[in-house]
């Protein structure tokens, strides 16, 4: 369960560890936020698939890295 403590990674349980499932909450988060597009800057971009990036703007598709535009 998402919890506000532990964010996304909550569905992990209490294996792992505290480190590692804060990283991910770190990661998960900036996944659902709309990111900045590269050729209209609009932030109207979204994740489809790991790498890849689609504006909702300018419906343009790219590559990126996997958890984030640049
Ligand atoms: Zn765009």
């Amino acid at each position: 369960m998402a919890t506000k403590k532990v964010g996304s990674s909550g569905r992990f349980g209490a294996r792992y560890g505290r480190r590692l499932r804060q990283k991910v909450t770190e990661i998960e988060k900036k996944l659902k936020q709309w990111h900045k597009c590269p050729y209209c800057n609009k932030k109207r971009v979204r994740r489809l698939a790991a790498g890849i990036w689609f504006c909702r703007s300018c419906k343009s598709k790219f590559t990126g890295k996997a958890y984030e535009v640049k």
